[in-house]
């Protein structure tokens, strides 16, 4: 059996392997197809391909897209679109500039709390990582505040805490358009979680169908088993792709590589569908 994992981060977002230590450890977890992606970059596509030609595994190259419907944050999962397209390149770079705006905010409010430097955050990231609230979690970490990232975001990151801060996103609409504009593959990521209920309602869902959306992540450890039910009748519905990933973010969560799998036919379609980035065939 092939053993396919669409849905992994590296420390070029809030994952804390690097892209190569993503494709050993991927390698040695028995996985055959991962499919890297990082929150709103695709700067680990190089390192990681390399990596893992040295080991015999294929990467999908990919991307988690931060989108936004009001308050709400949404999760859009792109495959094999071009990294250089000009209309998504320049929306990632405003989400990521604002990102990092964003999150020197949040660390001005806790430190008139909590003596926390933009220097205690950037000390968790590397050149370029696409900095999230994660990094502000591992820097309260080092400060000895809280034991670990989800005692951070239980409370002093929760979208409710008082040093809350949003960023820039497009609306989900506009990010699968994106998407496959660029010749990528959209996919809805974990749609049906118990924190955040359902993504968007069935209106919404149909108008992203029309807007080129492709799949569903059904298979996630944060969707609910009557979410994936539903999800599952939606992708019926509608012939969407239903994939499985584990979500993976190294010592970040505790989601293992493998998880959770996508099937080698839904794979084949994936890779069908993408027109943006060659997979060299021998890798396929
Ligand atoms: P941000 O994009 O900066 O708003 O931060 C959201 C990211 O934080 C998501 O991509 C998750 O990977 C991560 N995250 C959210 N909740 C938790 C949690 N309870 N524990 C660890 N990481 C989390
Ligand atoms: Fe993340
Ligand atoms: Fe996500
Ligand atoms: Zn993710």
């Amino acid at each position: 059996m092939t053993r396919i994992d669409l849905h992994i981060h590296s420390t070029v977002s809030d994952g804390t392997d690097t892209p190569s230590e993503l494709m050993h450890n991927a390698a040695a977890a028995g996985l055959d197809v991962v499919a890297l992606t990082d929150h709103d970059s695709s700067a680990g596509w190089a390192e990681a391909a390399g990596t893992a030609r040295t080991l015999g595994i294929t990467l999908l190259p990919g991307m988690e897209l931060t989108t936004a419907l009001g308050s709400n944050v949404i999760h859009v999962l792109g495959y094999l679109f071009d990294p250089d397209d000009p209309a998504l390149r320049s929306e990632t770079e405003r989400i990521t500039t604002d990102r990092y705006t964003r999150a020197k905010r949040i660390v001005d409010l806790i430190n008139r709390e909590y003596p926390l430097s933009w220097d205690d955050v950037l000390h968790q990231t590397v050149v370029g990582t696409t900095i999230g609230r994660p990094h502000i979690a591992d820097a309260l970490v080092a400060k000895g505040y809280v034991p670990d990232r989800p005692t951070a975001f239980a409370d002093l990151l929760s979208p409710r805490s008082r040093f809350y801060v949003p960023h820039y996103a497009p609306d989900p609409l506009t990010g699968v358009r994106l998407i496959r504009n660029a010749g990528g593959v959209p996919v809805l990521a974990h749609p049906a979680t118990a924190t955040r209920g359902r993504a968007v309602d069935e209106n919404y869902l149909a108008r992203l169908v029309r807007a080129g959306l492709y799949g569903l992540e059904v298979d996630h450890r944060e969707n609910t088993e009557p979410g994936k039910d539903w999800l599952k009748s939606q992708a019926r519905l509608y012939g969407l792709v239903q994939t499985g990933s584990s979500d993976y973010h190294g010592r970040g969560k505790a989601n293992r590589l493998g998880e959770n799998l996508t099937s080698a036919a839904v794979l084949e379609q994936i890779v069908h569908e993408g027109t943006g980035y060659a997979v060299p065939a021998s890798r396929r």
